[in-house]
C-alpha cells in the first residue's frame, strides 16, 4: 500500500477511481439513508456552485475504503464474525478525522456518507484535517465490557496500518466512548510506541483534553445560542426536546438547563418521557449512567411515544441519536420554532422541505455539530505539543470558533437567499476544492 502523504495518495487515487454512479432519489416509502442524504445536499450544492462533473466525481467519492473481518470466540465455543469499516473520504485539507461507530446496523454505505460529512464539516469549521469515519456492526450494550475490548483491539490491528498522528486519527461516536478510545490508544501503542495524537477524545488520564467530552453539545447550544438571537428565543429561557440521550443529548440537555432552559422531552433508545414544567437533567443522566437507559427513570415525567414526544409544544428540537429520524412521516407534527442538528443527517430532504414550509428554522448538522471535532482538533494539538490546556481555555477558544463558522454561514445564506445547510455545503466544497486545486492534482 502506498503510504505517501495526503496529496499524493489523493493524485494516486483519481487517476484509477471510476466516477460514481448517480445517488438514487430518496424514496421516503422506504428509509432514506444516511448515504442519499448527504447526496442529496451534496447535488445541490453542487448545481448551484455549477461544479464541473469531473470534480464532483472526484469530491463525491472516497480516497479509501478498507473493510475488515472481525471474528470472536464466544463463551459456547462457536465464532461470531463483526464487520469493522475505516472511510477515508477526503485529505485535501489534512489527515482523516472522524469518529468510530459501534452500533448493529452499521454498513459500508453509512460510514462512507459519514465520512463525506466530516470532510465538509471539518472545512466549514475551519481546521486543518480531512473527512473519515469508522464503525463496527456490533450492539456493545449486548456485550460484557471484556468482548467490547477485544473487538476495539481487534479492529484497531487491522486497520493501524491506514491510521497515524498525520495520517488519520479516529475519535468517538455512536456506541464508543473515551475507554475505547484508551484501548485504541493502547493498541497502537504496542505496534508503534506510545502515541496519544492517534486518536482523540481520550480520558483525561490518557491524555485527553478537558471540555472534549461536552464539546459537541456544547457546540450545538452555541450554535442554538446564534439562532435564537434572531428569533426572539431566549435561551436561557425556553424549553427544548431532546432525541438522543447519549454523549450529545445528556450534554446539550445540562448545559441549556444550567443556563435556566426547561428540558419538557427526551428520548433514548429505550422511549420517551415529557414533562412540561421541565425533567430534571442532573437526576436523569445519573439514571441512564446507572442503568444505560432512560427507562425506568423515577423521576417527575410521563412516558410518551415517539412521536408524541416530537409534536411537545417547544421552542426547539434536538435531533442527538441516528440518522434519518426526521423524516416525511413526521416532520409535520414537529411543534417547535428552531431544530438544532446534533446528530448526523437526523432530517431527510423531504422533511427539511416540510420543516421548512411550516417555518421551522433548522440550523444543520453540518455546521452544528463541529464542536466534538473541533476540540478534538485541539486534543490534537495539546498531545503534539506534550502540553494540556485549561478548560475555560479550551470553551472559550471552542465558542469562538463556532461562532465564527455560523456567521460565515449565515451570512452566505443570506447572500445567497439560501438555507443555512445549502450555504454550509457549499462553503465546504469550495474550501475542499480551493485546498485540492492549490495542491495541485484537480484544475
Ligand atoms: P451515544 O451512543 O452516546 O448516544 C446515542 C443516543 O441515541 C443514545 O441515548 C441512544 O439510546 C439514542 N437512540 C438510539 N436509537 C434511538 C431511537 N430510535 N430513538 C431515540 N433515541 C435513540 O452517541 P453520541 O455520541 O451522543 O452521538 C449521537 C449522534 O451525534 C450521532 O448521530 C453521532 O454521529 C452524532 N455526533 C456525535 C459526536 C460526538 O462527539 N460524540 C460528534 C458529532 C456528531
Amino acid at each position: 500500500m502506498d503510504e505517501g502523504a495526503a496529496a499524493s495518495e489523493q493524485e494516486e487515487d483519481v487517476a484509477h477511481r471510476q466516477p460514481e454512479p448517480d445517488p438514487p432519489a430518496p424514496d421516503e416509502t422506504a428509509e432514506v439513508s444516511n448515504y442519499e442524504i448527504v447526496s442529496h445536499w451534496f447535488d445541490q450544492a453542487a448545481e448551484r456552485l455549477d461544479l464541473r462533473d469531473d470534480l464532483a466525481a472526484v469530491l463525491r467519492s472516497s480516497y479509501r475504503e478498507v473493510q475488515v473481518q472481525i471474528p470472536v470466540k464466544q463463551s459456547d465455543g462457536r465464532v461470531h464474525v463483526y464487520h469493522g469499516y475505516r472511510v477515508q473520504h477526503n485529505g485535501a485539507r489534512g489527515p482523516y478525522k472522524g469518529g468510530i461507530r459501534f452500533h448493529p446496523d452499521v454498513d459500508l454505505d453509512e460510514v462512507r456518507a459519514l465520512a463525506e460529512l466530516m470532510t465538509w464539516k471539518t472545512a466549514i469549521a475551519e481546521i486543518p484535517f480531512g473527512g473519515a469515519k469508522g464503525g463496527v456492526n456490533v450492539d456493545p450494550g449486548q456485550l460484557e465490557t471484556s468482548e467490547v475490548q477485544k473487538i476495539a483491539r481487534s479492529f484497531m490491528d487491522k486497520i493501524e496500518k491506514v491510521l497515524g498522528p498525520q495520517r488519520d486519527i479516529p475519535a468517538p461516536d455512536v456506541g464508543t466512548n473515551a475507554q475505547t478510545m484508551a484501548w485504541l490508544m493502547d493498541e497502537y501503542g504496542k505496534l508503534h510506541g506510545h502515541t496519544p495524537a492517534c486518536v482523540t477524545g481520550k480520558p483525561l488520564e490518557l491524555e485527553g483534553s478537558h471540555g472534549r467530552e461536552a464539546a459537541t453539545g456544547r457546540g450545538v447550544v452555541c450554535h442554538f445560542s446564534e439562532a435564537a438571537a434572531e428569533l426572539d428565543v431566549d435561551p436561557a429561557d425556553c424549553d427544548f426536546v431532546v432525541q438522543g440521550f447519549g454523549n450529545v443529548g445528556s450534554w446539550i440537555a445540562r448545559i441549556l438547563v444550567e443556563k435556566g432552559a426547561r428540558m419538557v422531552g427526551c428520548a433514548d433508545a429505550s422511549g420517551a418521557i415529557r414533562n412540561e414544567k421541565g425533567i430534571d437533567v442532573e437526576a436523569l443522566v445519573e439514571h441512564s449512567r446507572e442503568n444505560g437507559r432512560i427507562e425506568g427513570f423515577e423521576g417527575d415525567a410521563e412516558r410518551c411515544s415517539a412521536e408524541e414526544l416530537l409534536a411537545t409544544e417547544c421552542d426547539v428540537v434536538f435531533p442527538a441519536a441516528l440518522g434519518g429520524m426526521i423524516h416525511r412521516g413526521n416532520a409535520d407534527i414537529l411543534r417547535c420554532k428552531l431544530m438544532v442538528e446534533g446528530a448526523n443527517s437526523p432530517t431527510t430532504p423531504n422533511a427539511d422541505e416540510i420543516l421548512n414550509g411550516n417555518g421551522v428554522h433548522v440550523v444543520p448538522d453540518v455546521m452544528a455539530n463541529a464542536g466534538g471535532v473541533i476540540v478534538s482538533y485541539f486534543e490534537w494539538v495539546q498531545n503534539l505539543q506534550h502540553f494540556r490546556w485549561e478548560e475555560d481555555a479550551v470553551n472559550h477558544q471552542l465558542e469562538t470558533m463556532m461562532r465564527n463558522a455560523y456567521r460565515q454561514v449565515a451570512e452566505k445564506a443570506n447572500e445567497d437567499e439560501v438555507s443555512l445547510r445549502l450555504a454550509a455545503y457549499q462553503m465546504g466544497i469550495e474550501r475542499v476544492l480551493a485546498a485540492a486545486r492549490t495542491r495541485g492534482y484537480v484544475t
